[in-house]
């Protein structure tokens, strides 16, 4: 998904340092200190508009929620919408999903979720999807010992080479669903935005969660 440049979006970020970090080296190793509450975290890589997040922050408030996004536009999108309620523990950062490693301590994260990522189709683009065994490691280093991965898509090739990439780590699988929403693990489901506009389409979604 690319987003055409808004011009008002340096500036809401900019206006709204107690919600969205920029520079995510500053708060390594410190991100509970952005919440109200001490409490596990759990981030979403590639946000987009924050759908998820938010309404994920908002049904688990016992959990501190960080929405990150690659692109300025799209998570100032996302920031807007978070905006429209008061939300303790939800935080946006600015940042690339590569470099995790600078913006959090080894242990400091409970859960990644990964939803409709980009699926970069062409072989030479492998390294870029996020299910890529580089990024693998990322999430590895930074999560608790046996972190959990949640990863929901649309795209068959993209599920399928994600078997295969998290299998080949040694990941271990906790579950695999190939139509989400016809599955008893659809009670408790949250969508995203891009979810809502798949499945309104009549495409099944598939789901895995795994440990490392
Ligand atoms: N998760 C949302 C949903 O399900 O509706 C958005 C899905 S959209 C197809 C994928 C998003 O991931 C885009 O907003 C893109 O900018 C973001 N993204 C892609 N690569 C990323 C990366 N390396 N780090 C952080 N975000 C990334």
């Amino acid at each position: 998904m690319r987003v055409r440049n808004k011009p008002w979006a340096p500036e809401l970020i900019e206006a709204h340092p107690e919600k969205i970090v920029e520079k995510g080296q500053a708060f390594k190793g410190q991100w509970n200190q952005r919440f109200e509450k001490e409490q596990p975290i759990f981030i979403e890589v590639g946000t987009g508009k924050g759908q998820f997040i938010i309404n994920m922050a908002k049904k688990y408030p016992q959990y501190n929620f960080i929405g990150i996004e690659i692109q300025k536009t799209v998570i100032a999108i996302a920031l807007k919408n978070a905006l429209e309620e008061e939300i303790p523990n939800l935080q946006f950062l600015y940042a690339d999903g590569a470099e995790l490693t600078d913006y959090f301590e080894d242990g400091e994260v409970s859960k990644v979720f990964l939803n409709f990522s980009d699926p970069w189709p062409k072989t030479r683009h492998e390294k870029r999807r996020l299910t890529f065994k580089t990024f693998l490691k990322v999430y590895e280093q930074i999560l608790v010992k046996n972190g959990e991965v949640e990863f929901k898509t649309d795209n068959q090739g993209l599920f399928e080479y994600s078997l295969y990439s998290l299998n080949n780590y040694g990941m271990t699988f906790e579950g695999v669903w190939l139509d989400l929403h016809n599955s008893e693990e659809n009670e408790d489901n949250i969508e995203t935005e891009y979810e809502h506009k798949f499945s309104a389409k009549g495409q099944p979604i598939y789901k895995l969660k795994a440990h490392f």
